[in-house]
């Protein structure tokens, strides 16, 4: 039984979603029962008491003090064995319970519960004779019957047990009498405990129908609980895995725009962000400027102090053109030591007058031996070449003049600026 019972725990961990019919095992319902059984542990020991004490009254009337004491201690200690019973079930869970045994021992002790009340009929008159305390403990025994059989109609078998007793009991007392009632008082007596059967036994079916309706209900919380909790750890997983794309996707992107060495843009972003900008200012009479510029003599920089020290000072020259940008000029590393500069809404002259800046700021920046990473100081310079860009002017052939400024410049000595024809 409790290997039925683990099976369907099974199916609940499995992950079908989807899920299963829920099926109740035949022991996972008698542990039902079972545990309804010593549910009813305290009405079975206060009607127990009560009715020992009325019935045993009533039977002082005519039986001997010995019979009453002997029916009082007996009923007592059964109605207290009755909640020790229970209490021991309540215990255990109701599957060990059930594994140990404890279903049988409580039908086994119902039976002598029922012998217990019944044996009455025995210690009174005959029950057929018509002295008022046989026909009163007659009553008694009967109206303890219907509720001994009501609080244990919880299995079919403990119902018949109870009220085989009873019958057998009254029957047998009968049989041992002499009377002329005696036939009809066995058909009255086996009518009654055939209804009572009946009666009983729906009460039982009803009573197992709910119980296995607790157990369904009990294990669709659980598969709900469990799919909730399952549903709500993929949805965390998900905001965790979305949270890494996003910052991947970011990490990728800023890659892909910038330059490795010196972080401001490259070609290609500056390309894409020079179309963007021309595209919101066509309609625009306004002036854009362009600068490009080349560091002076880079390559004895590199065979002087090593390409390390080279790497250094590019970054160095970075940096300084980036202090002294406007916020939104587009500067970029255009190729290997150029850079150019997109400055919107700046004239010719303004922006010539921001590369001599640039230039003075680069030439006057001596850089330590520390500061990159060498053993001695460097000294840099830069060579740059301005033109403007109107609405109508092709981007390619504003380059090439702003080159052939350069390029002018570099011919003139070096550390200069040109302005385009
Ligand atoms: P000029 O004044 O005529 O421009 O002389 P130059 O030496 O700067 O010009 P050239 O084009 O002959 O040399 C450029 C050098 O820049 C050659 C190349 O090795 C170096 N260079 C290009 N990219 C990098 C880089 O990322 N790191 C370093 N350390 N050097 C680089
Ligand atoms: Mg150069
Ligand atoms: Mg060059």
């Amino acid at each position: 039984s409790s290997v039925a019972h683990q099976e369907v725990h099974a199916v609940v961990e499995e992950d079908d979603l989807t899920g299963e019919l829920i099926g109740v095992s035949e022991g996972q319902l008698r542990a039902g029962l079972l545990a309804r059984l010593a549910f009813t542990d305290r009405p079975i020991v206060v009607s127990g008491v009560l009715g020992t004490l009325i019935t045993a009254a009533i039977v002082a009337w005519a039986a001997t003090w010995w019979q009453v004491a002997l029916f009082v201690s007996t009923r007592l200690a059964l109605a207290f064995g009755t909640h020790a019973l229970s209490r021991r079930v309540n215990a255990l869970s109701p599957e060990v319970a059930v594994a140990q045994g404890y279903l049988n021992v409580m039908d086994a002790w119902m039976a002598a519960v029922a012998l217990s009340w019944a044996s009455v009929v025995f210690f009174a008159p005959s029950p057929v004779l018509q002295e008022a305390p046989a026909v009163l403990s007659l009553v008694a025994v009967i109206a303890v019957e219907s509720v001994v059989v009501l609080l244990a109609s919880v299995t079919k078998r403990s119902i018949l047990v109870v009220i085989g007793t009873f019958w057998a009991c009254l029957t047998l007392r009968v049989l041992l009498d002499s009377g002329d009632a005696r036939v009809a008082f066995l058909l009255c007596n086996l009518a009654y405990h055939l209804l009572l059967a009946m009666h009983a036994l729906n009460v039982q079916r009803e009573t197992e129908r709910q119980v296995r309706n607790e157990i369904v209900n009990r294990v669709l919380l659980e598969r709900v609980t469990q799919l909730h909790t399952r549903e709500r750890q993929h949805r965390d997983e998900l905001a965790r895995v979305n949270e890494q794309l996003q910052s991947a996707l970011e990490q990728s992107e800023e890659a892909a725009n910038h330059d490795h060495l010196t972080g401001v843009l490259n070609r290609r972003s500056f390309l894409d962000r020079t179309f963007r900008h021309r595209v919101a200012t066509k309609q625009d009479s306004e002036m854009t400027a362009l600068i490009l510029l080349d560091l002076d003599r880079f390559k004895s920089i590199n065979d002087g102090h090593g390409h390390g020290v080279g790497d250094a000072v590019l970054v160095h020259c970075a940096d300084v053109l980036r202090r002294e940008m406007r916020a939104n000029d587009v500067l970029a590393r255009w190729g290997g030591e150029e850079f150019i500069v997109l400055m919107p809404n700046t004239t010719g002259e303004e922006a010539l007058a921001c590369a001599e800046r640039l230039r003075n700021a680069l030439a006057n920046a001596e850089l330590t031996g520390t500061e990159v990473g060498g053993s001695d100081a460097v000294q840099v310079t830069a060579s740059f070449g301005v033109a403007t860009l109107g609405p109508h002017d092709a981007f390619h052939e504003v380059l090439r003049a702003a080159d052939s400024a350069l390029y002018a410049a570099k011919a003139a000595g070096r550390n200069q600026v040109r302005m385009a024809e």
